[in-house]
C-alpha cells in the first residue's frame, strides 16, 4: 500500500522571552515581523489549513520558529490543548514542534505525550562546545546528548538540526557534528548555512573582521559533505539550505550569506558529481541510470555534472531506472 504523503500546518510562535542570546539570531526583528497567535486563536488557523488540505494526506500541526517548550508552562499547555482536540478527532494525525535541547525534561516530555506531539526537533546547530559557546547558546554538547536520549526513550520521532560555519566552525567539526546526529539516534535532520542578519552579534563580529562568512561554494561543500553522513545512516534529511524570502534579502535583513533559492539542488548536484566521478571507469559514451528522484540531480543545476563530465571526455546519457533508490546509479558503456 502506497504511504500517504505528508502535509504540516505551521504555526509560528516565535519564542517572545527566550533568555538567551544566540549569536545569529535577531528575536527583535523575528517577533516584530511576525504577529504571535494567541492559543485560542490556534483552532481558527488549523481549521482555515484543514479545508485546503486534500484527505488523502498525512497531516501533522508543526509549533515551530522557537523554542515551543521554553515559553510559559500554561501557555505551552493552552497551546497543545488547542491542537490535540484536532488529533483527538482524528482531524490530524499528530503534533510536531521544535525546541531548544536544554528546555527538555522528563517533566516537559509527560506533557507532551499527554498532548499528543509524535516529533521533536531540537536545534542542535553543533556538538562542539566551543562553537556552542561562542555562539552563545548557553548550553554544551551534554545538554544535547541528554536530551536527545530523554527523547529516545520514549516514542517520540527526534529531530536534530544542525548549523554550518557558526564561530569557530571548521569542516573537520561539522562532520563531526553530523556524525554525532548519527549516533544520538536522530531520526531527521536539517542543515541550515549560517547567514549574517543585521542586529545580532554576529553582524558586529563580521564588521570588526572576527567572524568570516561562507561564500556560496563552500557552503555547498560543507552542505555536500555532512549530507553523505546522514544519507549513509538513513537519516532523513528534512531542509538543506534557508530559503530566500522577502526580508531575508541582501540590503535587508540579510547582511551577508550563502543564501540561493536552488540552494539544496546545487547540493545535490555537488554530491552527484562525486558519486558520478567515483563510479565511472571509462571516458566516451555511457548510459547512466538513476531514479526518477535524482534524475535532475544527477544532470546536475543547469546541467553542471553532464556539462563538466563531457569537457573531460564522458560522454553521458542520464536515463530514469524506477527500481533504483536514491543515489543508487548503474552505468553502462558501449
Ligand atoms: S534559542 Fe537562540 S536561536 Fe532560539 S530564539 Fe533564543 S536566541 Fe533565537
Amino acid at each position: 500500500m502506497k504511504s500517504k504523503k505528508h502535509c504540516n500546518i505551521p504555526i509560528f510562535i516565535p519564542q517572545l522571552a527566550c533568555p538567551h542570546q544566540c549569536v545569529f539570531c535577531n528575536q527583535e526583528k523575528i517577533s516584530a515581523t511576525f504577529s504571535v497567535p494567541k492559543p485560542n486563536e490556534i483552532a481558527a488557523i488549523i481549521d482555515d489549513y484543514l479545508e485546503t488540505i486534500p484527505n488523502n494526506k498525512e497531516i501533522n500541526i508543526a509549533f515551530f520558529g522557537g523554542s515551543f517548550t521554553g515559553i510559559p508552562r500554561n501557555e505551552m499547555i493552552a497551546y497543545l490543548e488547542a491542537a490535540y482536540e484536532y488529533v483527538k478527532d482524528g482531524k490530524v494525525q499528530g503534533i510536531r514542534l521544535s525546541t531548544k535541547p536544554d528546555y527538555i525534561t522528563d517533566d516537559i516530555l509527560d506533557i507532551l505525550e499527554k498532548y499528543g506531539v509524535t516529533s521533536i526537533e531540537l536545534g542542535a546547530q553543533s556538538t562542539n562546545n566551543k562553537v556552542l559557546l561562542k555562539s552563545g547558546r548557553g548550553h554544551k554538547f551534554d545538554a544535547i546528548e541528554k536530551a536527545a536520549n530523554l527523547i529516545r526513550k520514549r516514542d517520540f520521532e527526534l529531530g536534530l538540526q544542525m548549523m554550518l560555519g557558526l564561530p569557530y566552525d571548521t569542516l573537520e567539526l561539522a562532520i563531526q557534528t553530523a556524525k554525532d546526529i548519527v549516533r544520538l539516534g536522530a531520526d531527521t535532520t536539517r542543515i541550515y548555512p549560517t547567514v549574517v542578519v543585521k542586529g545580532t552579534v554576529l553582524e558586529k563580529m563580521y564588521e570588526r573582521g572576527d567572524y568570516k562568512v561562507f561564500s556560496l561554494d563552500e557552503a555547498i561543500l560543507w552542505s555536500k559533505e555532512v549530507l553523505k553522513i546522514f544519507n549513509a545512516a538513513s537519516i532523513k534529511v528534512l531542509r538543506v539550505g534557508l530559503h530566500p524570502s522577502e526580508e531575508l534579502e541582501l540590503g535587508k535583513s540579510l547582511v551577508a550569506g550563502p543564501i540561493h533559492p536552488s540552494f539544496k539542488e546545487m547540493v545535490l548536484t555537488a554530491l552527484w558529481g562525486d558519486i558520478l566521478y567515483e563510479k565511472l571507469e571509462k571516458k566516451g559514451h555511457s548510459i547512466v541510470s538513476v531514479s526518477s528522484k535524482q534524475l535532475n540531480y544527477a544532470i546536475g543545476y543547469k546541467g553542471k555534472n553532464r556539462n563538466d563530465l563531457k569537457m573531460k571526455g564522458f560522454d553521458i546519457n542520464f536515463v530514469v531506472d524506477s527500481f533504483l533508490k536514491d543515489f543508487e546509479l548503474n552505468v553502462c558503456y558501449n
